[in-house]
């Protein structure tokens, strides 16, 4: 996926964020639509993107893959796979078999813009 500061991408999986000092991971929606606004290109290779979301009690993030701490305490860095920049029929399928039927159909929706 090539994506760059500005880019909106589509939320595809929330899970696991890392809980900061106060006991909450920031809120990442699933399926919402977020706004690139940093980019950080760790050694390892792996990409994280600042969608806006503050790091409460300002404790940071650290990549995922090697442990190595990011850049500037207040964002907290999601990593950029979980992000698509669009909706594709596996979305679609994946939802209607969840029997998500109100995603399905905003997916829907999308593709067929
Ligand atoms: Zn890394």
């Amino acid at each position: 996926m090539c994506t760059k500061i500005g880019d909106t991408v589509i939320c595809v999986n929330n899970s696991d964020l890392r809980v900061n000092l106060k006991g909450n991971p920031p809120a990442l929606v699933l399926y919402e639509k977020y706004k690139i606004k940093g980019m950080n290109f760790c050694d390892c290779g792996r990409v994280s993107y600042d969608v806006g979301l503050p790091s409460i009690g300002s404790v940071g993030t650290v990549c995922v893959r090697c442990n190595h701490m990011l850049p500037n305490n207040d964002i907290h860095w999601c990593a950029s796979e979980r992000f698509v920049t669009e909706f594709t029929n596996e979305h679609l399928e994946a939802a209607v078999k969840e029997e998500q039927y109100e995603l399905a159909a905003v997916i829907r929706d999308e593709l067929n813009k």
